[in-house]
């Protein structure tokens, strides 16, 4: 088998298909796509994975696809972009004391002309402690969250901490410029509403 791994999966019950490097536990059959067993179902994740085993197969490429820290948009009437691990997960993974939270609410600055909804707007950034705080989760509630999360994206996948989130400068005034100052831990229960731009 490939990389000498085994292809393990519960494919009885979920009917998805699990690989290793998509290649699945038969010999010259390999798998790409929504069929995966643990893998984002998303459409730029499908044609990336295609893309590089057909590199594989077919030239001399080695590169795998790389399905850690993949940006993904829920385009709902308020976006919601996410990259990487949920809090839940990252807990569950990591326990609880090797996890940082950072989070607020935020007020779109047009809204405020509108008279919209103050605060109705989230952001929030799951730091690994023992790695210098590294970014492992990444989520965003608000206006043209694709463009926002697919921008931090290569930053997260780079490995960025939250010191260079902290060092990053922001675009004001933008939504996106919130994820350069965020203060507040969840751990310490302080309020996250905002007062103003
Ligand atoms: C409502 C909806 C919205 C989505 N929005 C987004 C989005 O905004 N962004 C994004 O990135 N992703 C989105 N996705 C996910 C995206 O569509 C999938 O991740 C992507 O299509 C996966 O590609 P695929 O080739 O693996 O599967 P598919 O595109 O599903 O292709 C599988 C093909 O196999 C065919 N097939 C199935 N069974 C057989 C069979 N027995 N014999 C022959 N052919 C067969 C099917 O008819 C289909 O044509 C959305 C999905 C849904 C359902």
């Amino acid at each position: 088998m490939q990389n000498g791994e085994e292809v393990v999966g519960d494919y009885d019950t979920n009917g998805k298909v699990p690989v290793v490097n998509e290649q699945t536990n038969v010999p010259y059959i390999y798998a790409i796509g929504d069929i995966l067993e643990g893998k984002p179902e998303l459409t730029p994740v499908a044609i990336e994975a295609g893309l590089l085993l057909a590199r594989r197969l077919y030239s001399d490429s080695v590169l795998q696809c790389d399905y850690t820290y993949v940006p993904t948009t829920v385009f709902t009437p308020l976006e919601y972009g996410s990259i990487g691990f949920s809090e839940e997960n990252a807990i569950e993974t990591y326990g609880e004391d090797n996890i940082e939270v950072y989070h607020s609410n935020l007020t779109p600055l047009e809204w405020t002309v509108a008279k919209r909804e103050t605060n109705a707007c989230y952001a929030k950034l799951i730091c690994l402690i023992p790695e210098k705080e590294k970014v492992i989760g990444f989520h965003y509630l608000g206006p043209n969250a694709g463009e926002v999360t697919q921008g931090f994206a290569l930053g997260i996948k780079l490995g960025a901490t939250k010191s260079d989130f902290d060092a990053t400068i922001g675009i004001h005034p933008t939504c996106a410029e919130i994820f350069t100052t965020l203060s507040v831990t969840k751990r310490s229960g302080k309020s996250t509403e905002q007062a103003g731009c």
